[in-house]
């Protein structure tokens, strides 16, 4: 199951009747688009964004060319499916690792969102299928089992782990990091940031400080699919911060509604680069925006 099964089963039922319907009428056109508009609503997504998507299907639906073609419930169909792939970001994007190496790759977001699974999932990723020597590196001096966390998922991944020093501050374990990733010929360094339960001026002025130490070529957002509209929230304070480069949004395996993945680029204009589809380490894919158009619409 995923997050967009709910919007599924809702667009299968109102375009399954559309299509079987021979002519339609602008009228017809704007009672679909009304059901249309609540299944988006209801499946979280953000009201702007739900008002604009609306209009631009309506305005291409009621044109001639497919009123009076011989099939415009179907061409209705394909008209929302383009509208949805442009609302996702048109293009799927990847992790961007065109930079002097060892690359700054960091990684930051709520606690609890799956961003150190998440870390270790894009650490095997990169090292399996782009054959990239990964470092990583927990900048979490707070919970105190939080880099012992990332040294054992290192180890499921096969991907090494910068050796704790007790002690010492976020900063300086960055700057330790990349100085190791240097020494040693690494492709990407993974920093680990730390979370906390909700955006606090510490937070963010520990980020900014890694950021500002590490100049990140990415910085990847980790959001929980389960959080709806307070994960596109997060996202644009975490932007306003750091600028992001793009979000990870995960738990999209489970039964939230998928608000927040439909309206993530139309809100804050980043992408989603990866879904968290499970717990385990190799459960992470890369967004298609087509793809997702396609699975909501059957
Ligand atoms: P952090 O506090 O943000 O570092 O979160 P963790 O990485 O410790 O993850 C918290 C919990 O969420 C762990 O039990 C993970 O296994 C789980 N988790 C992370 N990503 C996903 C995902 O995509 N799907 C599911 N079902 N669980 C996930």
């Amino acid at each position: 199951p995923t997050v967009f099964d709910a919007l599924t089963g809702r667009f299968g039922d109102i375009f399954d009747r559309l299509k079987k319907r021979g002519a339609l009428s602008e009228e017809d056109v704007g009672a679909v688009m009304r059901e249309v508009r609540v299944a988006l609503l209801e499946a979280d997504v953000a009201l702007p964004v739900v008002k604009d998507f609306v209009t631009r299907v309506r305005e291409r639906a009621v044109g001639a060319e497919v009123l009076r073609s011989i099939t415009p419930g179907q061409q209705v169909v394909k008209i929302v499916h383009d509208e949805l792939v442009a609302m996702l970001g048109a293009e799927s994007e990847t992790i961007d690792l065109a930079a002097v190496a060892p690359v700054p790759v960091l990684m930051v977001g709520l606690q609890g969102s799956g961003k150190t699974t998440t870390t270790a999932k894009i650490a095997l990723r990169l090292k399996d299928k782009e054959r990239k020597r990964v470092l990583m590196a927990s900048l979490d001096v707070r919970r105190p089992a939080a880099q012992e966390q990332l040294r054992v998922l290192g180890e499921q991944a096969g991907v090494p782990t910068l050796p704790i020093v007790a002690g010492q501050q976020p900063v300086e374990i960055a700057r330790r990091a990349m100085e190791t990733g240097r020494l040693e010929g690494y492709d990407v360094v993974l920093l680990d940031t730390a979370g906390r339960l909700s955006i606090d001026e510490a937070l963010m002025d520990e980020v900014v400080a890694v950021r500002d130490a590490t100049k990140p070529h990415e910085t990847l957002l980790v959001v929980d699919a389960m959080t709806g509209q307070d994960a596109v929230e997060t996202a644009k304070r975490f932007d306003e911060r750091v600028t992001l480069t793009g979000i990870v949004m995960t738990r999209v395996d489970g039964d939230a509604r998928g608000g927040a993945a439909l309206s993530m680029r139309a809100v804050t204009g980043k992408p989603i680069k990866l879904l968290g589809v499970g717990e385990r380490i190799d459960a992470l894919e890369s967004f298609h925006p087509e793809r997702v158009a396609g699975r909501i619409l059957g």
